[in-house]
């Protein structure tokens, strides 16, 4: 039996047979290749093939981005006529008598390698496009879209990382857990994981032995097919346990099965805390996959639709008539309930290629967000055309991401009005939203007074709030013990965000992951927060600490 241990992203517990998730270069076999002609051919007409995609690329990214920024694929274009780039390749296959696809992925991890230790920083960030361009080549000579993991029975999914891009693509009902070596616990794929209400660990590795490095891809290999237990609660990967081991997980299992099953008479019960405080409770979602869990989980309605997922899932721009229809069935199936939609939040770790997003030194800080929204006015307005055209059809209101001043609300009002008026000279219909923001950096925080003045809501991302206030990339493991979510800098904030949008008479809620934090939903309650938005499967666990709750005499007034 080899044990892991990870950090969890989600607690439950899974028994099943593992599929190990290679991506890239780390899929590929070596094989014995007796005409290295044909395996030189192949290369070549590989190379063309990818050279025209990325052509194709370079071409509809113009229509979209800058000049500058759509380069991107001409220079993967150019590293694919490189001729050492080439003569590598030609020469593993001949010298080694191998595959094109192994002679691809070591000469990209070869020349990657080069590339991240030289001193020119432009040249060190070469690194990552030449696994780039690499994996479209592999991409092209397995047949495989890249599109993340696919089984055909529910498996526990083990990868060296997930992308969020890969994660939402995860068919749910036939993944019972997933185990990842990389990530850390406040990454997207996380979140994603705590949506999909299934066990997840991240930054695993084998027990006593710290980082995997360099032993890896053995290490994934061997584990493929073999039987696992993820225990979500422990944070710890069994692999080919022992029977005794086994029984014990599966009891315990059941006994998770019946707890669950007991939160379900919560449903249909109000969320009111023993002296009678109310509170809305809604949920988060990625995804129009997403929404039978909202229902199954009884929440008042959606607080955070992460519309970016409807982005991430595609190799180009949903159209506006696509996304009308998604927010539509979104509106319609929710069925009067509040939908509050949150624009493209895309860039740090969501990043979609057509995007044509230069590699940046530190995205979380970077190019992401209402900056993208704002520099690309083309995009936004598709976007906010089929939000308002869906509004026709239920209880939809929007929120923005990632704001940090006054000029950005007023920005967004003036395409917002241009978007009204094209729908009114169009005789389309649509219905007047509530229009909030997100309080997710320091600066929003401090000016919530004058904010609150212009906007119908506040719903507070402590995710990225937290992030930004302690200075703590939440993509970055080795942080983890230091991204203190419950730092006195953080509550001090949503304190002062709530009280600043009850004085100008609007609601606060907070849509980050704390929100889901029994342990201060006494806390949030005494405060004064208006709605709390959880992952679907934190509904029914908060709805019951805050029944269990005692307020008190409030501490505020407003
Ligand atoms: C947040 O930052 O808290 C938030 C809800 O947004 P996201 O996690 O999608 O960045
Ligand atoms: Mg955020």
């Amino acid at each position: 039996m080899l044990t892991f241990r990870g950090k969890s992203a989600f607690g439950g517990i899974a028994v099943g047979r593992i599929c190990v998730y290679q991506k890239g270069q780390q899929q590929v076999k070596r094989r014995r290749a007796a005409d290295t002609d044909a395996e030189v051919q192949r290369f070549h007409h590989a190379r063309e093939l990818a050279i025209e995609q990325l052509g194709e690329l370079y071409e509809t990214s113009l229509k979209k981005v800058s000049e500058a920024e759509a380069a991107i694929f001409e220079v993967h274009q150019m590293m694919l006529q490189d001729g050492d780039y080439m003569e590598s390749v030609e020469n593993i296959i001949r010298c080694q008598e191998v595959n094109a696809e192994y002679a691809v992925a070591v000469t990209a991890d070869n020349f990657s390698r080069m590339f991240s230790v030289m001193e020119d920083p432009y040249m060190r960030e070469r690194a990552a496009d030449v696994k780039d361009v690499s994996e479209r080549l592999l991409n092209v000579l397995t047949g495989a879209s890249g599109a993340g993991p696919t089984v055909a029975e529910p498996m526990i999914i083990v990868a060296r990382d997930l992308a969020p891009s890969e994660t939402v693509q995860l068919d749910k009902e036939k993944v019972l857990a997933f185990v990842t070596l990389q990530g850390s616990v406040n990454s997207h794929t996380a979140i994603l994981a705590k949506t999909m209400g299934i066990p997840a660990l991240v930054n695993t590795s084998l027990e006593g032995q710290g980082e995997t490095g360099a032993n890896e891809r053995n290490l994934l290999e061997q584990l493929d097919g073999k039987r696992g237990i993820v225990d979500g609660f422990q944070g710890l990967f069994y692999v080919e346990p022992e029977e005794e081991l086994l029984l014990e997980m599966q009891s315990r299992k059941a006994a998770e099965e019946k707890k669950k099953d007991l939160l379900q008479s919560l449903k249909g019960k109000s969320n009111v805390t023993l002296d009678g405080k109310e509170i809305q409770l809604y949920a988060n979602v990625g995804n129009i996959k997403d929404l039978a869990l909202v229902i199954q989980n009884d929440a008042g309605g959606i607080g955070l639709f992460r519309s970016e997922f409807l982005y991430l899932e595609k190799d180009d721009y949903p159209s506006e008539e696509e996304q009308f229809q998604i927010y539509k069935t979104v509106a319609e199936t929710m069925a009067g309930k509040k939908v509050i939609i949150r624009t493209l939040d895309i860039g740090a770790d969501k990043q979609a290629e057509y995007f044509g997003i230069p590699h940046e030194e530190n995205p979380a800080m970077g190019y992401r967000a209402i900056r993208i929204c704002l520099d690309r006015p083309q995009v936004f307005m598709t976007q906010l055309r089929a939000i308002f055209r869906a509004s026709a059809y239920g209880n939809l209101a929007i929120m923005y991401p990632m704001i940090i001043s006054l000029e950005e609300i007023r920005r967004i009002k003036e395409l917002v009005a241009q978007v009204k008026d094209q729908l009114e000279s169009q005789g389309i219909a649509y219905r007047d939203m509530e229009q909030g923001i997100m309080i997710e950096t320091p600066a929003a925080v401090m000016i919530s007074d004058r904010l609150a003045e212009e906007v119908d809501f506040f719903s507070i991302g402590t995710n990225d709030l937290t992030q930004y206030t302690l200075a703590i990339d939440r993509q970055n493991p080795k942080l983890d013990e230091f991204y203190d979510a419950h730092h006195p800098a953080v509550l001090k904030m949503i304190q002062m965000v709530v009280d600043n949008a009850h004085r100008a008479g609007i609601w606060a809620g907070i849509c980050g992951e704390l929100g889901a934090d029994t342990s201060l939903t006494e806390t949030f309650l005494k405060m004064d927060v208006d709605e709390l938005s959880v992952s679907p499967s934190a509904v029914l666990p908060v709805r019951k600490a805050i029944r269990e709750s005692n307020v008190g005499k409030k501490q505020q007034s407003h």
